[in-house]
């Protein structure tokens, strides 16, 4: 394992988010959200695919000028397929960055090397040392991927990543292309690389993994936990079909749980709500409304015995407060499950502080409204009581 504790972050919202469906972004989208990425503090920042277009390359290029060249800024890589083309141009895409890695990647499963690749093992191995070793001739920094590695033969796997590590690859990313695998074996794949490659407790392991099953934040903790130190991961958990798993969720999750898992990064989590609401503003979704950490409804307490405990102490609640990510909703909603004391809450926000005897009158309103009005808006609180005094009198 490595010695050290930190995991980096290695954000993919402008490459497997940015591919998915939905999610494609305008340059100016792509720059403005590259800026928001390193503010929000991540590691590595997968800028695009240099080779896939002009408009990808001049993407890559700009973030790599603009964002790259700052103080503290991450460090810029682009996706390149193992093919000489792909990583000149991911060379050249990247090249203004003061930091700069190129992520190449080929298949390794069976499956995939028949029907996709139609190339046999040993073919695979050759172009595997072949383009790292390419790779290092323009950068220090290079990143090997055996696409859908969890499906790779573990034998041929170990091969693969020895062979990757001799040429000079210093992070190996594992990932689990089709959100296939479970959190302890995809753990133990890892524990086998460690024990099994040489080399491999020298240089950086990595997860990505997609959420097909739900298992894409959990698969990513069992890796940590089994050794890995970067996790590739994107804003709202947007990627390639179900996406990547969430850059939100993992950093909360270290976070919250840093009693059970003692590792550090360098996420400022006060950033990660104002980073979620700017990518729904660049695409076409937004994050479903129970979506964890960046959801609408995340920190929303509707029933009225949740409202009254979180009114008296918040802990009751939330295991972590909606300031800690810069969450800027409303948290009590209102509506039929309301109690009496959220209702008077509510008041008071908005200025008004009703006796006891105002407050039933407006209390019986507000039930009355709720059983044909689904959701209640402060102005709807605010009209009940417009007829308060009348009532009252
Ligand atoms: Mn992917």
């Amino acid at each position: 394992m490595p010695p050290t504790h930190r995991v980096l972050f290695f954000d993919t919202t402008l490459r497997d988010g940015e591919q998915s469906p939905g999610c494609t972004m305008h340059h100016a989208e792509k720059l403005r959200m590259a800026h928001q990425l390193a503010a929000l503090g991540v590691d590595i920042l997968e800028a695009g695919f240099a080779i896939a277009s002009h408009g990808d390359f001049a993407s890559v290029h700009a973030i790599a000028t603009e964002v790259g060249r700052a103080k503290g800024a991450p460090r810029i890589t682009s996706l390149a397929r193992a093919k000489r083309e792909d990583i000149e141009a991911a060379a050249k895409a990247i090249e203004p960055a003061e930091k700069q890695r190129i992520h190449t990647f080929l298949s390794t499963s069976d499956l995939h090397l028949a029907a996709k690749l139609k190339i046999t093992r040993e073919q695979a191995l050759d172009q595997i040392a072949a383009m790292v070793a390419l790779a290092k001739t323009y950068c220090d920094d290079v990143e090997f991927s055996p696409e859908d590695a969890t499906r790779t033969d573990p034998e041929f796997l170990v091969k693969v990543c020895e062979v990757a590590i001799q040429a000079g690859a210093t992070t190996l990313n594992l990932p689990d292309t089709v959100g296939y695998c479970l959190p302890q074996d995809y753990a133990a794949m890892f524990t086998m690389v460690l024990e099994r490659v040489p080399g491999a407790k020298d240089i950086v392991l990595s997860a990505h993994c997609h959420d097909d099953l739900g298992l894409a934040v959990a698969n990513s903790i069992a890796a940590i936990q089994a050794g890995v130190r970067q996790v590739e991961c994107s804003i709202n958990g947007i990627g390639e079909r179900a996406g990547n798993a969430a850059l939100e969720e993992l950093a909360a999750l270290l976070l919250v749980r840093k009693d059970k898992l003692p590792y550090t990064n360098d996420i400022v989590m006060t950033k990660i709500f104002e980073t979620s609401q700017m990518l729904t503003s660049c695409i076409s979704f937004g994050p479903a409304p129970n979506k964890a950490i960046v959801g609408a409804n995340a920190f929303a307490h509707a029933a009225g015995i949740h409202q009254h405990g979180v009114l008296a102490n918040p802990l009751t609640y939330e295991i972590m407060t909606p300031e800690s990510v810069g969450y800027k909703g409303q948290s009590l909603v209102m509506g039929k499950h309301s109690g009496r004391r959220a209702l008077e809450h509510r008041l008071k926000e908005l200025g008004h502080d009703l006796s006891k005897e105002e407050l039933g009158v407006v209390y019986e309103r507000f039930i009355d409204l709720c059983d044909r009005k689904k959701l209640i808006y402060d102005q709807d609180i605010l009209a009940l009581l417009a007829t308060r005094e009348a009532s009252v009198a």
